[in-house]
């Protein structure tokens, strides 16, 4: 009997060079000197300056002379055709984003499109945008309105602890939920698949689950020790190597569908990437649990929420700021999370706008339950 063979895939798991510890960026500088000559040095806030001020200074005493390039709103195209003519003027030959997800997926963009050279040195663990081949597209205001595939990884990624630990907690819980998000949503979109080195990625975005369900508590308290380092690089690095391996089919489902409905909504805008992903597992789990009748998600959210709570992530619609939101404003944010084409339709249910308000709205009462009746779950 024949074996029926499957179509080719293509797949960009991994940057070519990965350098992560104390001092990666002073061990990078040679390779990047090997890359490059006129490098942009690509950062955005103002929090991050003095940072990419000393970065700037390194790249001179290795000879190179970087143009700083600032993204002024948001991985918009507004901001990225601004900055390709100034790459492009300044005869740059490769990208260094130095910065949060924003600037990590612009850099890579910008890289892609002009074909030139891609560094990322992420400056938080927020998420895992220096590790993919990958970039989301917002608006000027940071609504977003898509994701591009990129043709590879970034040729060298430096995860510098000691420039990632600078960075507020804030960032790191919020990459916590980033990364959380991959099991949630792997194991819906590829749970059943037949593919081994996918269902090797689902295991492994378990596996990197469970770690930080047992470490990440300590890691914010404690910034200093091991559990920060275990899961800094599992959020900002293995998250993004679990994408890598599970390619295009290893798909965000409902998690991430929230999180671009809610972008929708200004009160939210001050709210961080993995922020209002945290929120959106506790809606597909709810979603899950209510529609799909999968008793196991109930479980999954109540063991959840404590977690997140703990790690002062948002839970609530209040949480996010969107306390006072109109229901028209609610209901536009679910239309889009539910739009044609959207992930949230990787459930295998249907989910209509007024099923995800429902869910969106639930969580209200969830947290308060919980809240008040801590220890019980746990009896
Ligand atoms: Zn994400």
């Amino acid at each position: 009997m024949q074996l029926q063979l499957s179509a080719c895939s293509m797949q960009a798991i991994a940057p070519a060079q990965v350098i992560r510890g104390q001092s990666a960026w002073q061990e990078g500088l040679p390779l990047i000197s090997d890359l490059c000559k006129h490098p942009a040095l690509l950062g955005r806030s103002q929090a991050t300056q003095h940072l990419r001020q000393e970065l700037n200074l390194d790249l001179r005493s290795q000879g190179l002379e970087p143009v700083e390039l600032t993204l002024e709103h948001d991985c918009c195209e507004e901001d990225l055709k601004q900055l390709q003519e100034q790459l492009t003027i300044n005869r740059c030959d490769a990208v260094i984003a130095a910065g949060g997800g924003k600037v990590l997926d612009a850099g890579k963009l910008l890289a892609d499109r002009l074909g030139i050279v891609c560094i990322t040195v992420p400056l938080s663990a927020a998420t895992c945008a220096g590790w993919t081949a990958l970039a989301n597209l917002y608006s000027r205001e940071g609504a977003f309105r898509g994701d591009v595939s990129l043709h590879r990884c970034p040729d060298l990624l430096i995860f510098d602890h000691n420039l990632v630990r600078q960075a507020p907690s804030r960032t790191l819980a919020s990459g916590v939920a980033d990364a959380l998000a991959k099991w949630y949503e792997a194991s819906v979109s590829s749970g059943s698949s037949s593919d081994g080195m996918i269902q090797q990625a689902v295991q492994m975005a378990r596996v990197l689950r469970d770690q930080l369900l047992l470490d990440a508590e300590d890691a914010l308290k404690n910034p200093g020790s091991e559990a920060w380092v275990r899961v800094a690089e599992a959020c900002a690095l293995t998250a993004g190597l679990i994408g890598g391996l599970g390619g295009a089919q290893c798909r965000t489902v409902a998690a991430h569908a929230v999180h671009n409905g809610l972008t929708q909504l200004m009160a939210c805008h001050g709210m961080l990437h993995g922020e209002k992903v945290g929120f959106g597992i506790l809606v597909q789990l709810r979603l899950e649990e209510r529609l799909g009748g999968n008793q196991l998600a109930g479980q999954a959210r109540r063991q959840l929420l404590p977690l997140l709570q703990t790690l002062q992530l948002p839970v609530t619609l209040k949480d996010l700021g969107l306390g006072k939101a109109g229901l028209d404003e609610l209901q536009a944010a679910c239309c889009f999370a539910c739009r044609p084409g959207s992930d949230l339709h990787h459930l295998p249910f249907t989910v209509s706008d007024s099923d995800l308000l429902e869910a969106l709205v639930s969580m209200e009462t969830e947290a308060h339950d919980t809240h008040r009746q801590p220890m019980e779950s746990q009896a």
